[in-house]
């Protein structure tokens, strides 16, 4: 297992993020589906270009909601993740000045949003911790699994995930616990994720 500290500039960004984006919260969501179908898309890139030469199978979106559990599970079947790629694309979060920034802008949250590729970390307005389990398309990847409570330190460590692709976790917290409720996940979908160019399916996960 390796540990270490998401590279932000501030002390810690968490506390900024659920603070100023307070009115926005749901459209966590929607950033999370969108990274999903971008990760599909990419596939089907590399699927065309003759990059990637393995089966594509379903690669249906799917949602599952554990009201109990009170987490929400986002997995797609796109090109995934190698741990150097999460050390890039998670770790490293390009946030200088955020302060400023945030005072400046804090009515505008999908400004913020947009401006700072914050898409992935808007998934911690809603929770307590959040996880990543992915399996990239490379031949021969280890799946890795991340993982990250709310504060700047986060863990990585293999596991052994089987099929390609990514499943992000998230623990909601209390303050949001409405969200761990399968209609008010399809009520977002309707609102948020309409017109996708990849099938998302939505399911109640009691286990
Ligand atoms: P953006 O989507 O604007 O690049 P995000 O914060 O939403 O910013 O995501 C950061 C990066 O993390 C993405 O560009 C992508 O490389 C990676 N990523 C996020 N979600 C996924 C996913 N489901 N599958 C593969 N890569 C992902
Ligand atoms: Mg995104």
């Amino acid at each position: 297992m390796q540990k270490g500290k998401i590279g932000v500039s501030t002390d810690n960004i968490f506390p900024i993020i659920k603070k100023y984006l307070y009115s926005d919260h749901e459209i966590f969501l929607r950033e999370l589906v969108s990274n999903a179908v971008d990760a599909t898309q990419k596939l089907n890139t590399l699927a065309r270009l003759g990059d990637f030469k393995g089966e594509l199978g379903d690669t249906t979106i799917r949602i599952a909601v554990d009201e109990k559990k009170k987490t929400i599970t986002i997995s797609d079947r796109g090109v995934g993740m190698t741990a150097e790629e999460i050390d890039k694309y998670i770790n490293q979060v390009a946030f200088s000045g955020a302060n400023d920034f945030l005072e400046k802008y804090k009515k505008d949250a999908n400004a913020i949003i947009g401006h700072f590729g914050l898409g992935f970390y808007s998934a911690f307005m809603v929770s307590k911790k959040v996880e990543i389990h992915t399996l990239s398309y490379k031949e021969g990847a280890q799946a890795v699994k991340w993982e990250c409570d709310g504060s700047p330190e986060y863990s990585i460590e293999e596991i052994d995930k089987k099929e390609r692709g990514t499943d992000i976790v998230l623990f909601i917290d209390d303050e949001n616990k409405q969200f761990a409720d399968k209609n008010e996940i399809e009520r977002l979908l309707k609102k948020y994720c309409r017109f996708l160019p990849i099938p998302i399916a939505i399911g109640k996960k009691t286990k």
